[in-house]
């Protein structure tokens, strides 16, 4: 009898000894599938998701998320997921469909809507024309026209104009097209969209760390809330996010503030966050919006303007052509350097914010100081 007991005792010693052992070899709770769509969005992701697991990126790359289109590999991750998270139609209208129609599971969160976030308006006037302003950028590409007629200018100039005319009516087609089918979309979408998407608030938020600080917070909550087995985790990693973030912004403080004021071009309205917020005098942008072409009207108008304002820089961007900067800079003594508020030759993960945020400062100091 004595001895049954004895090896009752030793297998439940030994199973219990078993059970334990398998939790502790048990990595940490697997971790959830978690996309991100632009570079600086993954890499707050990456820190806050640091020891449990790697978000996936979705804008690779050169891609801009104002003009990209989903792979089918980058479909199957979404299919997957069980936190996406993404700027906002207005910044990717691409990605609004296949987002709607993901699996209820799928937590999709649109980081522009943050808590907290300080938001600023579009620009407007000047050379922040809105988005559908190019209908204009025709008519004031006609005027020109006139103009050089009556300056007698030459031929040549003549035909390059036609062409770029073609161009524009071209752009004018597919244009009305894309509406229509906005048109419809809206009414699907129960009429809201249209509102966001043509222009209440720039939607370039996280170039402000300030703003980064916010996108932590709710890139935090959200993987709390989805995985709760690692909430100690993801709140050390906010922690350590933050205090990272806030030295960056009083190196980054030190580095703008002797370039306060001075006048410069950039190549699309994406910068407005980090002007505000280190008091940099950006005047004008070559292209009205990424997805459409500047007409050879709009870039004699920013050559003008350059010369008018003594811009001394002229940025490019590695998502668009740099010709077109050149040919605005021509003949006006500006300097150029190049801007990226996505982290195109950036590798991914948590560095990548703080990267391209200092190579921003530096070409900015790189062109404007001369240093
Ligand atoms: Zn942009």
């Amino acid at each position: 009898m004595k001895r049954i007991g004895l090896m009752k005792y030793i297998l439940f010693t030994a199973a219990l000894t078993m059970a334990l052992l398998a939790r502790l070899a048990a990595p940490a709770s697997a971790a959830p599938k978690v996309v991100a769509s632009i570079k600086p969005l993954h890499s707050l992701v990456s820190g806050v998701m640091k020891g449990v697991g790697e978000p996936y990126l979705l804008v690779k790359g050169v891609a801009s998320p104002h003009t990209f289109s989903l792979r089918p590999s980058d479909a199957r991750e979404l299919e997957r997921a069980r936190v996406i998270f993404w700027v906002g139609e207005e910044l990717a209208p691409s990605l609004e469909r296949p987002l709607e129609v993901l699996p209820k599971r799928a937590e999709v969160v649109a980081m522009a809507e943050s808590k907290g976030l300080e938001l600023l308006k579009l620009r407007k006037g000047g050379l922040w024309e809105g988005h559908d302003d190019h209908h204009d950028e025709k008519e004031k590409g006609e005027h020109h026209d006139e103009d050089k007629h009556a300056k007698g200018k030459d031929a040549d100039h003549h035909d390059e104009h036609k062409e770029t005319k073609a161009k524009d009516d071209h752009r004018h087609d597919h244009d009305k097209h894309e509406k229509a089918k906005d048109d419809h979309h809206d009414e699907k979408a129960g009429g809201h969209h249209g509102e966001h998407r043509h222009g209440v608030f720039d939607v370039h938020v996280w170039l402000d760390p300030m703003n980064a600080r916010k996108w932590v917070h709710t890139i935090t909550h959200e993987l709390e809330e989805a995985d709760p087995a690692n909430r100690e985790k993801y709140e050390a990693n906010e922690k350590r996010l933050i205090a990272r973030l806030d030295a960056l912004h009083e190196e980054l403080k030190s580095t703008l503030a002797p370039l306060k004021g001075m006048p410069y071009i950039v190549f699309h309205d994406a910068y407005q966050y980090m002007e505000k917020r280190y008091g940099l005098n950006a005047i004008g942008s070559v292209t009205l919006s990424p997805e459409t072409k500047p007409g050879a009207a709009r870039l004699v108008e920013i050559r003008q303007k350059v010369r008018d304002t003594k811009s001394i820089c002229v940025f490019s961007e590695p998502q668009f052509q740099p010709k077109l900067v050149k040919v605005v800079m021509e003949g006006t003594g500006a300097g150029t350097g190049v801007l990226d508020p996505l982290g195109a030759n950036i590798p991914a993960g948590e560095d990548a914010y703080f990267t391209l945020m200092r190579n921003m400062a530096k070409s900015l100091k790189g062109c404007l100081a001369g240093k």
